[in-house]
């Protein structure tokens, strides 16, 4: 899971950026609305947390222009105030949900976990490839009769091939996706996971393998034997 906060209390990123942390999810801090929109458009996020009031460009905008621009992450506003035409407005304008400020932590991520599953109307909590079933809410990967966890990032490089399993994925969008836009990591901090993955589907016998197309990234590829 990656996730972009826009928020330009900077107490408040602080705080939602720990929360984050502690899930182990991956997330970038921006402060004001056009960074918001900037970071969100390029479209590697799986959920945006937005304040409604920011610098710059306020948090209706921001949903407004990327919904313009075709960017269909999912949104949640953040406001202080609990305001009914706020919250009509911000959904009006394409977010997903809304949060009224103050809220507990645990109410948020309920809330990130409900608009990331929600896909058109189905709610998604596996993936499955093959003989591979990948459960998206204990990080457990499945063939078989065997069932092994898997560590977060292993989890979420398996899920993003998972989700495109015919189609070669970038390694630069792993990077992205995975480690963030402003982390250090480098292709072969790929290459080390990728081959993690790959010790993990030859002990669970997996007829799926990850295929590497050189100098462009990785597939699935399901053995028929
Ligand atoms: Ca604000």
């Amino acid at each position: 899971m990656h996730v972009l906060i826009v928020e330009d209390e900077v107490r408040l990123a602080e705080s939602l950026q720990q929360i984050m942390k502690n899930q182990k999810y991956g997330c970038d801090v921006v402060y004001n609305g056009q960074d918001g929109f900037d970071y969100a458009a390029s479209g590697i996020y799986d959920v945006v947390i937005l304040d409604i009031m920011l610098p710059k460009m306020d948090g209706f905008e921001v949903v407004r222009r990327l919904r313009r621009e075709g960017v269909k992450t999912p949104v949640i506003l953040l406001t202080a105030r609990d305001d009914i035409s706020d919250k009509v407005h911000g959904l009006d304008v394409g977010a997903d949900d809304y949060l009224t400020k103050p809220f507990f932590a645990e109410e948020l991520l309920a809330r990130i976990r409900a608009v990331t599953r929600r896909q058109g109307d189905v709610i998604i909590e596996e993936l499955k490839v093959g003989d591979l079933t990948l459960n998206l809410d204990n990080y457990t990967l499945h063939c078989k009769d065997k069932t092994i966890h898997l560590g977060f990032k292993e989890f979420e490089i398996l899920r993003i091939l998972m989700s495109s399993p015919k189609s070669v994925t970038q390694k630069e969008d792993i990077l992205t996706k995975v480690w963030g836009y402003d982390s250090e990591a480098e292709d072969n901090n790929v290459e080390v996971y990728i081959s993690f993955i790959r010790k993990k589907l030859a002990y669970l016998g997996s007829k799926v393998s990850v295929t590497t197309i050189r100098k462009i990234g990785y597939h699935l590829e399901v053995k028929d034997r």
